[in-house]
């Protein structure tokens, strides 16, 4: 078989879901169902930040500051991830990742004939997820800070999710409910795509 049509087996998954729509929860459900290698961003950066290496210390006050890294720093430690052998072999589900459209863009970009099986959009309205956060009562938790943290991610995000919508890649999915309600829900619509993959 020629190189360049030589498919990766594995499942290859995109998720999105605001502070409090219970993406960590589904995440951990996902990788345990479908084996894949969870790759948070998010946790990429503040290991490197923890480690104190040079990258770590680009990126602390990016982070501290609640802005976003570089696209061309974020866009290059997931190439690197996601050439290594656990990935190419397992597949992933992105979490944090791409958050800009140029982000989205340099993925597909990087998977070339891998196909990206779905982007999931875990789907919970902005008062209900208000109203866990504010349930949960941490301490950083306040009314101001709640909806100062869910705007920056409608500001963020929405136009990387309208990315996908525009390629009919994304996948919404209803949010409310139990947790094992939202699980259905997710693993349903990815054995749907799986199976009219060919
Ligand atoms: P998270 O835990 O996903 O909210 O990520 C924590 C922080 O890491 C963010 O506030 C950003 O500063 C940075 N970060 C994570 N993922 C990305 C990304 N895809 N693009 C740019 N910055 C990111």
């Amino acid at each position: 078989m020629n190189d360049n049509h030589t498919h990766s087996p594995a499942t290859r998954l995109v998720i999105f879901g605001r502070q409090g729509a219970g993406k960590g929860t589904q995440c951990n459900r996902i990788v345990e169902h479908y084996g894949v290698v969870h790759l948070s961003t998010g946790d990429m950066f503040r290991a490197a930040r923890d480690a104190e290496t040079e990258l770590g210390r680009q990126v602390a006050p990016i982070m501290a500051s609640g802005g976003l890294v570089s696209d061309e720093l974020t866009i290059a430690i997931v190439r690197e991830r996601l050439a290594e052998p656990d990935v190419r072999e397992r597949g992933f589900v992105l979490d944090g990742f791409p958050r800009t459209p140029a982000q989205a863009a340099a993925l597909l970009e990087m998977l070339g004939d891998d196909r990206l099986h779905a982007v999931l959009n875990l789907d919970v309205p902005l008062e209900e997820v208000t109203a866990r956060m504010k349930a949960r009562g941490r301490e950083d938790d306040t009314d101001d800070g709640i909806a100062k943290r869910l705007a920056l991610y409608d500001m963020q995000t929405v136009p990387t999710i309208e990315w996908f919508r525009e390629r009919d890649l994304l996948v919404n999915i209803d949010g409310l409910g139990t947790e094992d309600e939202v699980t259905v829900r997710i693993f349903d619509a990815i054995d749907s795509v799986l199976a009219a993959t060919p």
